[in-house]
């Protein structure tokens, strides 16, 4: 990474950018994460810092919350500080403080950025504006009454379904291939059509208000012994909150499934598209047979 270029680029850009990229030469990554059930934070989050800071492009700074810090009002990262803010949070997380759901709010509507990884479409159903950000959730109580259910159909239209059912899904983990449905995007130039990830929990039926939200790549969900819908589900999506920018992705249960080059490289791409808008790290000649190490 050329970090005078980016450096020169933040100056040229700080009229129009304000708070959403700063004039400093890498990227500002908040981390966050916090007691949940089902995934195994304490052992994704370090991974996850490795992986960004294999890039030489991202300053990662950790911010766990606990069940007090959020029931006394003391968890308050300073959102201000970063360009981006990792969530690695999930279901069962406790509330953040009011005041800190606010705070959170106002940094992505004037322009902040968020990772949205797996687990973390989970969390906090009544948090309307977090909702709003990641576009689409699953489990905790969502259902219709959460927003339609997004997918593409065989003919590759988009279907937002607002009929009656529960919201998140998945079958057993397995191989499964996406689909790039949006070829030009920053983010997705330069991959294959389509590529193999996992084997991977493929989440379904997720629902959410999905307002803003484009889908970047599926993943169809086979019915025949993998549980799953027979449809094409949304695997990897953009989101334009206010000014602020999310990239979400279904990927990434558990270290193994983070360690893959899938993951990886539309990870760190994402991460950097939601901080300036452009991507310029490469796609690896191997992708996605390539391993994190
Ligand atoms: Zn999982």
């Amino acid at each position: 990474m050329n970090r005078k270029f980016l450096a020169l680029s933040c100056a040229v850009l700080s009229p129009f950018a304000t708070s959403s990229l700063h004039a400093h030469d890498v990227i500002r990554v908040l981390l966050l994460d916090g007691p949940q059930k089902a995934h195994k934070y304490e052992e994704t989050t370090p991974v996850l810092q490795q992986v960004l800071e294999s890039a030489d492009l991202f300053e990662v700074e950790h911010s766990r919350s606990s069940k007090e810090s959020c029931e006394d009002g003391s968890y308050q990262p300073d959102f201000s500080k970063h360009d981006v803010v990792v969530m690695n949070e999930g279901y069962a997380a406790p509330d953040w403080p009011k005041a800190t759901q606010k705070a959170f709010e106002k940094f992505m509507a004037e322009g902040g950025g968020m990772v949205v990884i797996h687990a973390a479409n989970n969390s906090w159903p009544e948090w309307k504006e977090y909702n709003k950000m990641t576009g689409l959730g699953g489990w905790a109580g969502r259902d219709e009454k959460s927003g339609p259910y997004l997918y593409h159909n065989d003919k590759g239209e988009l279907v937002r379904d607002q009929s009656k059912g529960r919201g998140g899904d998945h079958g057993p983990q397995h191989e499964y291939e996406l689909v790039v449905r949006e070829k030009e995007h920053p983010i997705m130039k330069g991959l294959p059509p389509t590529f193999m990830h996992g084997p991977d929990e493929l989440y379904d039926k997720l629902r959410g208000p999905a307002e803003n939200v484009t889908i970047l790549a599926s993943a169809f969900s086979k019915k025949t012994g993998k549980k799953g819908t027979g449809r094409h589900e949304p695997a990897l999506m953009v989101i334009n909150y206010g000014k602020g920018k999310v990239f979400h992705t279904i990927l990434g249960h558990h270290v193994e499934q983070i360690k893959e080059g899938s993951f990886v490289t539309t990870f760190l791409r994402g991460t950097e598209w939601v901080a300036t808008g452009k991507v310029t790290i490469a796609v690896p000649g191997d992708f996605p047979n390539q391993k994190f190490k």
